[in-house]
C-alpha cells in the first residue's frame, strides 16, 4: 500500500513513524509512506497557504490553490483522499480495515482554523476525525490512521493472528493477559490459564471478553440498541 501525506509539518511525522512495526513495515516494502511539505505547490515568494477567512472571525485559513494542485499530481487511479477533520466520522477499526484494503491513501492534514470549505465540497473523498476533540494541525491524526492501518496490511505483524485476536477485530474487546511470573508480589494469574486446558482457556477468554465489554462499553455488546445504532451510522 501506498499512503502519501499532505502536511506543513513533515518533521512531525518523523520518530512515530521510524521506529517498530512501522519501521518494518517500510523496511520491507508492505508500506510506502511519502510525506509532502504542502508548500511545495504554492508559487509566491513567501510560499504561502493560508488567508483570513471571509466574513471575519479568529484565524486563518489554508488556501485551495496548493491543495488543490498537490492532489493533482498525487491521485491516481483507486487513490482516497481523506481530509483529517475534527468534522468528520468517526475513525475506528472497520474503517481502518476498509482503508487497509485500498492500493493508494492520500492524507491531507489541515491547520489553522481548517480548510477553504471548497477543498471538502469539491475535492476530498472522506473526511476523517481521530476524536470529539480539537487538535493543532492533522499530523497527529494522520500518524493515528497509518499507524491503525499498517499494522493490519498483510504481513505486517508477525503472526498475522495477532491482529485478528485484537479489540475491535472481534465482536468483544480483548480478554486479559498475564506473562511470567505467575505470582507476582502475591498477585496470581489465574488458575485457568496455567492449566494446560486449552478449550477452557478459550471458554475463559471469551467469557472475559464479554464481560469487559459489557462494563466498559456497553455500547460494542452486539444486539443492544446502542450497537445498532453505532452499526448502522458505520455502514450508511
Ligand atoms: N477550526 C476547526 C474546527 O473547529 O473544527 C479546527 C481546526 S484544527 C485547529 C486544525 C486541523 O487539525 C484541522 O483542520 C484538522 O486537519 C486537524 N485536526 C484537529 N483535530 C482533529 C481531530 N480530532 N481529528 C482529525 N483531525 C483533526
Amino acid at each position: 500500500m501506498t499512503i502519501d501525506v499532505l502536511t506543513l509539518f513533515p518533521a512531525m511525522f518523523a520518530g512515530p513513524l521510524d521506529e517498530s512495526i512501522i519501521r518494518r513495515a517500510r523496511d520491507q516494502g508492505l508500506l510506502e509512506l511519502r510525506l509532502h511539505q504542502l508548500r511545495d505547490w504554492t508559487h509566491d515568494r513567501h510560499k504561502t497557504v493560508d488567508d483570513r477567512p471571509f466574513g471575519g472571525g479568529p484565524g486563518m485559513l489554508m488556501k485551495p490553490e496548493p491543495i488543490f494542485e498537490a492532489v493533482a499530481s498525487l491521485r491516481r487511479e483507486g487513490s482516497r483522499l481523506v481530509l483529517l477533520s475534527p468534522a468528520g466520522r468517526r475513525f475506528d477499526q472497520t474503517i481502518a480495515r476498509e482503508l487497509a484494503a485500498l492500493p493508494h491513501l492520500l492524507l491531507l492534514c489541515g491547520s489553522y482554523e481548517g480548510v477553504d470549505e471548497r477543498v471538502r465540497e469539491f475535492l476530498v473523498d472522506d473526511e476523517l476525525s481521530i476524536g470529539d476533540y480539537v487538535l493543532t494541525n492533522g499530523a497527529l491524526p494522520a500518524m493515528v490512521i497509518i499507524d491503525a492501518v499498517t499494522r493490519l496490511l498483510p504481513g505486517v505483524l508477525g503472526d498475522d493472528a495477532s491482529a485478528h485476536d485484537e479489540s475491535f477485530s472481534q465482536e468483544w474487546l480483548e480478554y486479559p493477559q498475564y506473562t511470567r511470573p505467575t505470582d507476582f508480589r502475591g498477585m496470581r494469574v489465574p488458575e485457568v490459564l496455567v492449566s494446560g486446558n486449552h478449550a477452557e482457556i478459550a471458554r475463559w477468554r471469551a467469557a472475559q471478553g464479554r464481560l469487559r465489554t459489557q462494563q466498559r462499553r456497553p455500547d460494542l455488546v452486539p444486539g443492544t440498541a446502542a450497537e445498532s445504532a453505532a452499526v448502522r451510522k458505520r455502514t450508511t
